[in-house]
């Protein structure tokens, strides 16, 4: 019995992750033929894994699989994948400039004390990862601004 429950518990688990495998699947094939650029934030992964709480959210997401499968679909495709770095402030600075130190994951939103601008944290996010990963290298002059439209 203790064995036939351990069994269909693992057939559950794997069909999970297979559903889950077959959606990262279906959602990275349909960026890289969308998108000639995809943009990703670098998160520390086995970090958060270390944190029980961000655990869960990481590897359910399966974060650093859907990244590696972004990575080699847009190689084979002609494609490109622009990644910043792990400690970008991305959530935390408006485009004035400004650095939310009291910012926490449970915030929804945000106004900037600064410029007044109100800011959904993932939205702003979003907005700075493709800022930063258009930054020209090594030139040490990344003054804050509005974000760039960047064509495709
Ligand atoms: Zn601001």
């Amino acid at each position: 019995m203790g064995n036939d429950k351990g069994f269909s518990r693992g057939v559950v688990y794997e069909k999970a992750a297979n559903s889950r495998a077959d959606c990262l699947h279906k959602l990275s094939t349909d960026l890289v033929r969308r998108f000639d650029t995809l943009c990703l934030e670098d998160l520390n992964v086995k970090g958060m894994m270390a944190n029980d709480r961000l655990a869960r959210h990481v590897g359910q997401s399966g974060w650093a699989m859907f990244g590696a499968m972004l990575a080699y679909k847009a190689e084979w495709n002609g494609k490109h994948v622009r990644t910043i770095g792990r400690f970008e402030p991305s959530s935390r600075l408006c485009y004035c400039g400004y650095y939310n130190h009291a910012l926490t994951p449970s915030d929804r939103e945000w106004d900037c004390p600064e410029c007044g601008r109100q800011h959904v944290p993932v939205v702003l996010a979003a907005n700075n990862i493709r800022r930063f990963a258009y930054r020209k290298p090594n030139t040490g002059r990344d003054t804050p601004g509005e974000p760039v439209e960047v064509s495709a």
